[in-house]
């Protein structure tokens, strides 16, 4: 397995497959030393030629000019960008909390040219144009560091706030790449976690995390307290950052034009009194000021800029501050001053900017607090290398990702490094002459520059020069102490790789690691203990000579080695892969070490390794299969929280293809009966759980007690009535303890099949299994309408079992239509109605019957008759005196083929039988007495044998079965009123009764089917009663119900235009076998 290089889209997740080995994600630099000299910045369209499209899946963390510079570039060179902002989308709202300008110079309009013309084109209008910068040294004095003479031609400095240059750059990111459907942007998404060895990272949305799918490479454009630099601070042990508060704090005022006394075209910087300052821009909305002050520091009177409260002291306390600008300090520039919060920049310096898939960028890489003026130029430099270097060497050389991303370090960090040193000028460490020089020299530089002689002033030449930052350090190594060469950024980037270098070489290692196996790699005691404490332990242990287990004294030193040893108690497969991991960040395991692995991850606290493997190995299609599960829950010890969850998941999930692995055999009791107990666990019905266990006895010897005690975690009233019965008949059963155990369950449990005993959890079973059909995983089958193989749209009002068919009336259309539903085929045909020969012949088809024979009936509502159709033939079947008034149902019995009607809306019920008509039930008026039907429209009838009926009494939500010869009629289901308890219906509707006077009732009302054994006082559930809806469990408006041949349940599921079937699991030979063998 390896990490993909290439994705298509966000939908993908780690796919991990190379020859069945697994790579896990790369976690420190690669091998490889390459160029750093700093490129020139070239367009887009201008590198075409050579380099290939890029198909990374990239997170960028940040939408500030880093990140937008970055989605734009590598947007254009083909990859997917996902960008997620913490903070509103800047278009939408005004300057708040992003108040503060920019400049931007020479540097910055170079990298954002490298996108193309229309993007300089499109900030341009947001922002002012300026070349000019005046220091005022006291009210009357002031200097002009720059003019438009010192810049030589060039383009003047944009100025412009930040949010406006943002708003500029996201239009221009939509314009271009919002139909490709490779561009997301999240606004108001704050990234919260990252594991930087994986890609995989979450955001925070309002009260919300999401969990974002993994990426190829994760930019963290983040800013100066960037959570991206957080995660890999977090993970990565040779990672060092500096993050230093910067003295003095800052707010920002915001005047509707240029104080009038002052160049309105002019960037000017005032020193005021106690070492505070304003530093007042031009921009396209105002002017903007940065006024700073020290905290604690105040001048005579006047109090310090931070106690600030009230807008009027503010008003006049930062006139006296700065008197050159009193005018512009209004009252509403006072109202600003104290609504703000003081904020306080910091510097960051960070050894290295990448680490596994995470690179960092522009403030979450290097920052210098906007002491430089070139925050914002760095940042997008940042951008435009890292896409160059990706798209060049990913797209064009075929270079791995994460190689390129140690090429981006070392050409960028001597960049942030050197722009931080001559941001905050020369160190303690320079001395107090140096400095001092240094400050006489910059003075003498910049009036004597004022003169045409010597080089501009700093901040002049990084606004107006391409200079590298770190060449224009190294010439002030004399003030400054010696800037690095690049070869020792090289070594302090590769400083760990170099580790595992000295490792395969054998060098300086002074610690063995002992496999089971007897295999010794040799590492280095003081890496493996800067790990964790738990290796730290071992390490000190084994130099203590505590751990050399395996060896003798003289044996080590035999093998010319009497280095300290630790015993691993794994595989030399799985040491082997530890390591490289601990040295290089990853390795290559084949998937049967996974387990192993996990092992020492979890036991040696490696979270990291145990993190790479949880996200490598449990991603969508990654690599937990079935043996890796099975694997893992052999070892019998934890192997992680996250895998562990990922694993139980699977597992519960998958239960039988984890069963049918080898490692299954090896699973530890406990973990076998743990996963049993489950609520969660899938099968496809309980007796396969049966199966497993006696598989699992069978596996091994000595293992008859252990499956007796697994056989607790059986839900035995899950298993079907025939299955209880098949193995609780225990003659020819072995005499084990284990099949006595299943006999005596069996016997027990078929006590809830009657309903009578408390009923076990479910697991994801449903459908009537306690009134004798077992558990179903899923609920039942769709075998026609909605949700069937066949394509046929039905509106089931009525079904009847019909010659090994199906007769449904289907209701879709006006007067209904009786199809002949061929099971097998999904597929029927119409007999009676559209469609067919018969199809004029009814009016209102209310309720069908099948039977005898080949015949079937009709009942045709608005006729007032009921038909009989054979062989395409029709005869009325309802002669008689007594004429049909509002019939609802019919029914057919015996040999002289009575034909009985539920008629007067269900008020009474007539016979007919050779031309002769009788009143067998029901009353002279609906009514709800012993001697009364309520059925109304919807009322059903069901003639068993003999003649005895029963009554679907919906009106009284009731069933009533009238004997032959009877004058009342006895309450066989319900009459309890309206309601969902197990002894009350809701409008029943259908109803089918077996010989034993069981009676199944479509529970319309309830969504359900209810099964009332005779005599009972309540019913049980057979199908349904999970509320209305169209899962396989579930029913909505079930109409009717029948029993076929097979003892399976038939329901019209009127209200899903749908009809289902549950059958009872036949019952196994195999599972038969495995109990008594
Ligand atoms: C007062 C002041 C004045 C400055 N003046 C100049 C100047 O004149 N010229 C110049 O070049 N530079 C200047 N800078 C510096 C410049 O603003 C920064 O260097 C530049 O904006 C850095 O760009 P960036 O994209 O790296 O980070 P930012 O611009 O800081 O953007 C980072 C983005 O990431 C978002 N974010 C933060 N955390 C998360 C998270 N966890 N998840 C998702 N999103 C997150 C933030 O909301 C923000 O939008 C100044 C800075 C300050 C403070």
């Amino acid at each position: 397995m390896t990490v993909p290089r290439r994705r298509r889209g966000w939908q993908c997740v780690a796919a991990l497959s190379i020859s069945g080995a697994l790579l896990l994600p790369s976690f420190v630099v690669p091998q490889g030393s390459h160029g750093h000299s700093p490129r020139l910045l070239r367009r887009a369209s201008d590198r075409s030629d050579e380099s290939s499209t890029l198909g990374l899946s990239v997170l960028i963390a940040g939408a500030g000019p880093a990140g937008l510079l970055l989605a734009d570039r590598l947007l254009s060179a083909g990859c997917s960008v996902h960008i997620v902002e913490a903070r509103q989308d800047p278009r939408s709202g005004s300057l708040e909390g992003r108040a503060y300008a920019l400049g931007l110079g020479l540097r910055a309009q170079q990298t954002i040219r490298t996108v193309d013309d229309k993007l300089w084109e499109t900030i341009k209008p947001s922002g002012f144009a300026s070349e000019r910068f005046k220091l005022h040294l006291s009210p009357k004095i002031a200097i002009d560091l720059r003019t438009p003479e010192d810049n030589n031609g060039l383009e003047p400095s944009l100025l412009i706030y930040q949010s406006d240059l943002c708003s500029a750059m996201l239009d221009h990111l939509e314009t271009n790449f919002g139909g490709s459907g490779r561009l997301r942007i999240s606004f108001q998404s704050r990234l919260k976690f990252l594991n930087a060895a994986t890609g995989a990272a979450s955001v925070q949305k309002g009260e919300q995390l999401e969990e974002l799918p993994s990426a190829d490479l994760v930019a963290g454009c983040d800013g100066v307290n960037s959570a991206v630099r957080s995660s890999i601070a977090a993970a990565c042990p040779a990672f060092e950052v500096a993050q230093t508060k910067l003295p003095g704090s800052f707010k920002v005022l915001r005047f509707p034009q240029m104080p009038s006394e002052l160049d309105p075209t002019a960037v000017h910087l005032f020193t005021g009194k106690g070492g505070t300052s304003a530093f007042i821009e031009p921009t396209a909305r105002g002017a903007c000021a940065l006024i700073n002050w020290r905290d604690g520091v105040n001048v005579q009177e006047l109090p310090s800029l931070g106690e600030l409260q009230d807008p009027e002291e503010a008003r006049e306390t930062l006139s006296s501050y700065f008197p050159a600008i009193a005018e512009a300090i209004t009252d509403d520039a006072g109202k600003q001053f104290v609504s703000q919060k003081a904020s306080q920049a910091s510097t960051v310096k960070c050894n290295t900017y990448h680490f596994g898939r995470a690179v960092l960028l522009g403030d979450a890489a290097h920052s210098t607090g906007g002491v430089s003026g070139q925050g914002c130029s760095s940042a997008m430099k940042d951008s435009v290398v890292l896409a160059e270097l990706l798209q060049r060497e990913v797209g064009g050389a075929k270079r791995d990702t994460l190689e390129v991303l140690s090429m981006y370090s070392r050409q960028q960090v001597p960049e942030g490094h050197a722009l931080l040193d001559l941001s905050l000028g020369p160190s303690e460490k320079a001395g107090p002459l140096r400095k001092a020089l240094y400050n006489a020299a910059s003075l003498a530089g910049t009036l004597l520059s004022k003169l045409g002689i010597g080089d501009p002033p700093l901040q002049t030449l990084l606004t107006t020069s391409l200079t590298p930052f770190s060449d224009i350090r190294r010439d002030r190594d004399f003030f400054f102490g010696e800037f690095p060469q690049q070869e020792e950024f090289d070594s302090m980037i590769e400083r760990w790789e170099r580790l595992d270098l000295l490792r395969k070489e054998g060098s300086f290692c002074d610690v063995v690691m002992l496999s089971s196996d007897g295999q010794r790699f040799p590492s280095h005691a003081v890496v493996l203990a800067s790990c964790s404490e738990k290796l730290k332990k071992i390490m000190e242990q084994a130099k203590a000579g505590k751990l050399q287990q395996v060896q003798s004294r003289e044996e080590n030193a035999e093998n010319g080695s009497a280095k300290p040893e630790a015993v691993t108690g794994a595989s030399a497969a799985a040491v082997s892969a530890v390591l490289d991991f601990i040295y290089s960040g990853q390795a290559q395991l084949v998937l049967n070490v996974v387990p192993e692995v996990a092992r020492l991850a979890r036991r040696w606290d490696l979270n990291s390794l145990q993190e790479a493997l949880a996200s490598s190995v449990a991603s969508e299609d990654g690599g937990l299969t079935p043996d890796v599960v099975a694997g893992l829950f052999a070892l019998g010890e934890p192997f992680g929280e996250q895998l562990g969850a990922a694993a139980r998941t699977f597992v519960l999930n998958n239960f039988s293809s984890c069963a049918s692995t080898d490692p299954f055999t090896r699973w530890p009791q406990k973990v076998l009966e743990h996963l049993l107990k489950s609520d969660q666990l899938v099968v496809t019905n309980e007796e396969e759980t049966l199966l497993w266990v006696a598989r699992w006895r069978g596996a091994k010897a000595g293992r008859e007690d252990a499956a007796v005690s697994v056989l607790s975690a059986i839900r035995w009233p899950l298993l079907s009535l025939s299955t209880l019965e098949a193995l609780s008949d225990s003659k020819g059963f072995a005499n084990g303890a284990f099949a006595e155990t299943v006999a005596e369950r069996c016997k027990a449990a078929k006590v809830a099949h009657q309903g009578l005993e408390a009923l076990p959890h479910v697991r994801q079973g449903f459908c009537g299994w306690w009134s004798g059909l077992g558990c179903a995983a899923k609920g039942g089958v769709v075998i026609a309408g909605q949700g069937s193989p066949g394509k046929e749209p039905l509106k089931p009002k009525a079904i009847r079992p019909h010659e090994g068919t199906l007769l449904v009336l289907d209701g879709t259309e006006e007067p209904g239509r009786v199809v002949q539903w061929f099971l097998r085929m999904h597929s029927g045909r119409s007999l009676a109605g559209k469609g067919s020969e018969l199809q004029d012949s009814f009016e209102d088809m209310a309720d069908i019957w099948s039977g005898p024979d080949d015949a079937f009936y009709i009942l045709d509502r608005d006729a007032e008759r009921v038909v009989q159709v054979r062989s395409g033939e029709t005869e009325v079947a309802s002669k008689g005196t007594i004429r049909l008034e509002r019939p609802c149902g019919v029914a057919v019995e015996g040999p002289d083929r009575a034909v009985y009607v539920l008629d007067r809306e269900g008020s009474r019920v007539v016979r007919y039988v050779r031309g002769r008509s009788m009143q067998v039930a029901g009353g002279t008026e609906p009514g709800a007495g012993p001697g009364q039907l309520n059925a109304g429209p919807t009322g059903r009838i069901f003639a068993a044998k003999g003649g005895r009926l029963y009554i679907s009494d919906t009106g009284n939500h009731r069933v009533q079965r009238w004997d032959p010869g009877a004058k009342v009629g006895i309450t066989v289901a319900g009459g309890h009123g309206c309601g969902s308890g197990a002894d009350q219906l809701s409008h029943p509707g259908g109803i089918w009764a077996l010989d034993n006077g069981t009676v199944y009732v479509a529970d319309v009302g309830n969504h359900r089917v209810m099964k009332w054994r005779d005599g009972a006082k309540a019913g049980v559930l057979a199908a349904g009663g999970y509320g209305p809806g169209d899962g396989l469990h579930q029913l909505k408006e079930p109409v009717d119900v029948t029993v076929d041949a097979l003892g399976a349940l038939i329901v019209a599921d009127f209200g899903n235009a749908r009809v289902m079937r549950w059958s009872p699991p036949s019952i196994s030979t195999e599972l038969l076998a495995a109990v008594r063998g």
